[in-house]
């Protein structure tokens, strides 16, 4: 009988299943993103792009900050990109919720309260 692809993923950890699992580790660590390292990359991307685990591969690398190498079938420059788009989309996610609704103004009894509060506070350093 077959079982779900996660449950047999999840079972044997997703390392196991990779299609790098036997290639030379060196590929997927190009030393620079240009010349020789551009074929590198191509060519570890197209082992990537084979590859049964490469979401899990992927997430795993943004849940762990890697750096380095090629991983989920991408190279270090897009993994900082989408962090960096992560990022944006979660600041502006907070802005958006931390904005006050426009059509709500606030009392003008509160800000009132908060003005008297402040005139009946002594300055720091005032003699009573
Ligand atoms: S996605 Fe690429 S680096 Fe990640 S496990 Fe698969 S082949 Fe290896």
């Amino acid at each position: 009988m077959n079982e779900p692809a996660s449950t047999t993923t999840e079972r044997a950890g997703w390392r196991e299943l990779s299609a790098c699992r036997h290639s030379d580790p060196e590929l997927f660590f190009p030393v620079v993103p240009s010349g020789p390292g551009r074929d590198q990359l191509a060519a570890a991307k197209a082992v990537c792009a084979s590859c049964a685990v490469r979401a899990e591969c992927l997430s795993y690398s943004m849940a762990t900050v890697q750096d380095h190498g090629v991983w989920g079938g991408t190279s270090e420059e897009e993994r900082r990109a989408m962090r960096r788009a992560r990022l944006r989309r979660s600041l502006s996610a907070a802005a958006t919720r931390e904005r006050p609704d426009p059509g709500e103004r606030p009392d003008p009894g509160e800000r009132r309260d908060h003005a008297s509060q402040r005139r009946r506070q002594p300055a720091l350093g005032a003699s009573a």
